[in-house]
């Protein structure tokens, strides 16, 4: 089996957002091909997400739910080039003291027969079953927040805003991860499910796309496959299909149509090497380009930037992942004349 590290670092679960994001990037580096998301009353009562990635080991029962421990081997000192989502070993612990946690898993040589998982709050395993259970991980999360009363009315008041703000981290994960099929749904307080949106795997990103925003959103998008050349970009120049490639911007944009209603959603997603991104910059740069063509709503964005890990520094804070990327200011300019020929290119 794989050893447990130890690792510092601050709170990461603190609010609905983070729970979900921090579950769904553990079935990710599980392995997961499926991962399924299930949200009661919005997530106020539960949120199980259930995958069937390789499983969590016998031998590290004790450990899973306990501060700092990872099963995962990373190298904390280059956290741009880290193969896995997680390696701090806090999001299960947290999930401990802040809510009712059960995980239900199987490895493959176990299955059908799998463990249930019960955990004390300080993170201990209190108890453990045999279940019925195919090969993968059910994690939990029951009444968050119910045992820090102003958090809890916090949530309860926001939980609207949360709830959205969830599903945009999702419709993000399902459409960049090609190789996964996702399905989310919510159970609302009578009881009736609603499914919100299921992906495929081994699909491309447009049918994810349409899997997520609606067939409707497809036929308003451009796709982009831009190439930047960074001694082009030094210079303050792009050339179109230029060989040797150093960053690439590849995705899909809605088209500026003056004075035509909303297309398509108004969402913005952005990912450096394919891992969700927080990066105002270049949203700006659409943003502003959309505008130059008199167009008054924003685009809709689905832009993944293919970037070598050296040429820029992750900072990964607990909601977000932001991205500083050592030329961006070349990049950002190269990339608004891109977006100008590519939109000029699609007028004709
Ligand atoms: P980290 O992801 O930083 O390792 P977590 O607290 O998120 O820390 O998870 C702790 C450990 O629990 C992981 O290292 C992994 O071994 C195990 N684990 C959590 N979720 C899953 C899952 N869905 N499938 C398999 N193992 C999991
Ligand atoms: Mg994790």
């Amino acid at each position: 089996g794989r050893s447990i590290h130890q690792i510092q670092s601050g709170q990461v679960v603190i609010d609905l957002c983070s729970v979900v994001k921090e579950l769904v990037e553990n079935s990710l580096d599980a392995g997961a091909t499926s991962i399924e998301v299930r949200f009661k009353a919005n997530g106020l009562d539960s949120i199980e997400v259930q995958d069937n990635g390789h499983g969590i080991s016998k031998e590290n029962y004790d450990t899973v739910a306990l501060k700092h421990c990872t099963s995962k081997l990373s190298n904390y000192d280059d956290l741009s080039s880290l193969q896995t989502f997680g390696f701090r070993g806090e999001a299960l612990s947290s999930l401990c003291a802040l809510s009712n946690l059960q995980i239900l898993t199987a490895q493959a040589h176990e299955a059908p027969k799998g463990t249930r998982l019960d955990f004390e709050s300080s993170g201990e395993l209190k108890a453990t079953s045999v279940i019925a259970s195919q090969k993968g991980t059910t994690v939990m999360v029951e009444a968050l927040f119910a045992n820090l009363p102003v958090r809890r009315q916090e949530l309860e008041r926001n939980i609207k805003r949360e709830y959205t703000k969830v599903l945009g981290v999702l419709q993000a994960y399902a459409c960049i991860s090609a190789s996964v099929k996702f399905a989310v749904s919510n159970i609302l307080a009578k009881g009736k499910k609603v499914v919100i949106f299921a992906t495929k795997s081994n699909v491309s990103t447009r049918e994810s796309i349409a899997n997520v925003f609606g067939a409707k959103t497809l036929s308003a998008l451009v796709s982009m496959d831009l190439r930047f050349d960074l001694q082009d970009t030094r210079n303050k120049k792009y050339t179109a299909g230029k060989g040797d490639p150093q960053v690439g911007v590849v995705g899909h944009v809605s088209r500026p149509v003056v004075g035509e209603g909303r297309q398509t959603p108004d969402r913005q997603m952005f990912f450096v090497n394919a891992r969700p991104c927080t990066l105002p910059q270049f949203a700006k740069v659409f943003n502003e380009v959309y505008k130059s063509y008199n167009v008054s709503q924003s685009p809709f964005v689905f832009a993944n930037i293919i970037i070598d890990t050296d040429a820029y520094d992750v900072n990964v804070s607990p909601d977000k992942r932001t991205i500083l990327l050592h030329e961006q200011t070349a990049l950002l300019e190269s990339l608004r004349m891109a977006l100008v020929e590519l939109f000029e290119h699609q007028d004709q």
